[in-house]
């Protein structure tokens, strides 16, 4: 009795019934959300549910579906996660609250995951080598280059991943997930309190240095100011004071907190190469690579790529006006420039021993000016020669030591 005089006295209200009409109604009438999200509402509250089907009417994407519950001997909204464009009409039409976007989100409104999206993605300044295929991968253009580096908008990001598909360096684009997201700041708000209550027990000393906080990773969540026992200002990302126990470490969700700068993991299915036979020797790649892995041949003049040192960016490739630079595999490359790379050390260590000689006996000089270029390229060839030789010798005894074994 005392919940049917309920019903009626809600119902009368006016925002109620508006609420109501509207949902049945026109659906184009409600303010969209800022865009669209995509976590499904919870139900929060089904006993306050009344059945009354508003967030059904008023989903765009049909994702709402009434279904009976023997537990509250009602009908309840179901969602259908794969459908659902979270919208979040019906957490805003429900008239009596029964449906909630996540909990944390409100907690952590104005920051950027209080838009609930399943992945977020971050570019890690550290790794990234700035070559710049994320930006221009980007389908909605939110990418963009700040003081030398490249920042994802993450309040607009789609999480479509089309950065990480065309980023060349495996661990440059950091993705972290809302599940994950929220299950540190609920293990950081349990150690907030376990500290509060001077119940927290902390191993000193865990970790080897006192970390630092990578300033383009930070999303300012507080999660480390939280669970510190020593000092962090996240105004200068700095580590002010630190018993060294790795717990801010451990729980930040960007990894922006570290101890040592990450290895750069390189694609390692492709690399590029360059097809002397159409190369105009303009050396355009040479100047736009910036990893420093185009070389010039001290033999052909022409430029060639180091395999160990190219990032697969492709920068080299977008910029050739010949087209010379083909992407093969790592494999090929490195057996296309195995030579020029023989003949470069060669001619360096040649260089270096000429300018030791003449330092150490200034009369050599004289004779080594006297030496003709054949004569030197002679030399050289000699050395390529027994080095390609030695190279076989290795190969068939690495061959027969396989047979053997
Ligand atoms: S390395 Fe990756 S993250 Fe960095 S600019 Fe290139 S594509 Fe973007
Ligand atoms: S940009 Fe192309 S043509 Fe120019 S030097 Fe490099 S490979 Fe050769």
């Amino acid at each position: 009795m005392a919940s049917s005089l309920w019903y009626l006295y809600e119902f009368a209200r006016k925002k109620w019934i508006k609420r109501f009409i509207d949902a049945k109604s026109d659906k184009s009438s409600y303010i969209p959300p800022e865009r669209y999200r995509k976590i499904p509402p919870i139900v929060k509250f089904p006993e306050k549910c009344i059945s009354c089907e508003a967030c059904k009417e008023s989903c765009p994407a049909f994702a709402v579906e009434m279904v009976y519950s023997e537990e509250y001997n009602k009908n309840l909204p179901v969602f259908d996660e794969g459908s659902c464009i979270a919208c979040a009409n019906c957490v805003e039409v429900c008239p009596t609250g029964v449906l909630e976007m996540d909990k944390h989100r409100i907690e952590t409104e104005g920051l950027f995951f209080d838009k609930p999206k399943y992945h977020n993605l971050i570019i890690d300044e550290e790794v990234c080598v700035r070559c710049g295929n994320c930006e221009r991968a980007c389908p909605i253009n939110v990418i963009e280059r700040k003081e030398g580096k490249y920042v994802i908008n993450m309040a607009l990001c789609i999480s479509c991943k089309e950065c990480v598909k065309a980023c060349p360096i495996e661990n440059a684009i950091i993705i972290f997930d809302e599940k994950t997201l929220k299950e540190k700041i609920d293990k950081a708000f349990e150690i907030k309190n376990k500290k509060t209550i001077g119940k927290l027990e902390i191993k000193e000393n865990a970790i080897e240095e006192i970390p630092h906080i990578v300033n383009g990773l930070c999303i300012s969540c507080g999660i480390c100011k939280d669970v510190c026992v020593g000092e962090i200002d996240l105004k200068e990302k700095k580590v002010v004071k630190c018993v060294k126990c790795g717990l801010c470490i451990e729980l930040c969700p960007t990894t922006a907190i570290r101890i040592y700068k990450p290895i750069i993991s390189k694609r390692k299915d492709i690399c590029y190469v360059i097809d002397e036979d159409l190369c105009i020797g303009c050396r355009i790649c040479y100047k736009v690579c910036g990893a420093g892995a185009i070389k010039i041949s001290k033999e052909t003049k022409l430029p060639y790529i180091v395999p160990e040192l190219c990032v697969r960016g492709g920068a080299c490739a977008r910029e050739c006006p010949v087209e010379a630079i083909k992407i093969v595999k790592p494999e090929e490359a490195e057996e296309a420039v195995k030579v020029r790379i023989i003949e470069d050390k060669i001619i360096e260590s040649i260089e270096a021993d000429l300018i030791l000689y003449t330092e150490k006996y200034g009369k050599v000089k004289e004779e080594i000016e006297k030496l003709s270029l054949k004569k030197l390229k002679e030399e050289l060839k000699k050395r390529v020669y027994e080095e390609n030789k030695r190279i076989k010798e290795m190969k068939r005894e690495l061959y027969d030591k396989g047979n053997n074994s």
